[in-house]
């Protein structure tokens, strides 16, 4: 299997029976603003090129993002935030993102999630969570001939991302390294960094500034040889 048939396969998983309800659920009824476009509704698969050596984990879809666009971080808040940052640090061809299909691509970057449906309240269960791995690991096996770094949006793309990479066989030290704005952890070959979520509840309180996500995408970079 390829990562192209993976990310397609990924699309069709009904794995996680409330998240299902909940994602078709959001599509049908819709956002009033989005009240004449047709929702994507489903998994979103990962975002960037199959040969990426730097990675960035998020969280879930949004509802009314990635859940309605099909593409990771594309067409909300949190994405705005993300895009531009990458744009700024050269590791996007534009500042924004609406839609697959907008000409945006990604240099040497893939973004990934530890699940794959928009979960109500953007909380999923730690069964979610559990049940969506598969996804992710083998996305990362696919990736693991170039990828040299990951960064890591929020404490649950944390949490949810470790046990993953120590399952692949990357050396994560017990007790496992905790999560912070900042941090910046060695896994043999793999450089694991840490950034607060590009969330609104981030970003609009001041706890994350563009410049500080930007901070930490040029040292990924940096150690990804982007
Ligand atoms: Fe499948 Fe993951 Fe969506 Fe659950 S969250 S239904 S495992 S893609």
């Amino acid at each position: 299997r390829s990562l192209a048939e993976l990310d397609e396969a990924v699309t069709t998983c009904r794995a996680c029976p409330r998240l299902v309800e909940w994602r078709e659920r959001v599509a049908r009824e819709k956002r009033a603003a989005f009240a004449d476009e047709t929702y994507w509704g489903r998994p979103v698969p990962g975002f960037g090129p199959h040969d990426a050596s730097l990675g960035i984990v998020g969280l879930a879809p949004a509802a009314h993002g990635a859940n309605r666009t099909g593409r990771m971080f594309t067409g909300d808040r949190s994405g705005d935030v993300l895009y531009q940052a990458l744009y700024d640090v050269g590791l996007a061809s534009q500042p924004t993102a609406v839609s697959i299909g907008d000409g945006l691509t990604l240099r040497g970057t893939r973004i990934m999630s530890p699940v794959r449906c928009a979960p109500p309240q953007n909380k999923p269960t730690p069964g979610e969570r559990d049940r969506c791995r598969p996804w992710l690991a083998r996305e990362l096996e696919f990736l693991r001939p170039t990828l040299r770094a990951i960064v890591v949006l929020g404490a649950f793309g944390w949490q949810a991302l470790l046990p993953v990479l120590a399952d692949a066989g990357w050396p994560v030290p017990k007790p496992r390294p905790s999560f912070g704005h900042g941090a910046h952890v060695l896994l043999g070959d793999l450089h694991l960094f840490g950034c607060f979520h590009v969330s609104q509840r981030n970003t609009q309180t001041g706890k994350l500034t563009p410049a500080m996500v930007r901070e930490v995408l040029v040292d990924a970079a940096a150690a990804a040889g982007l």
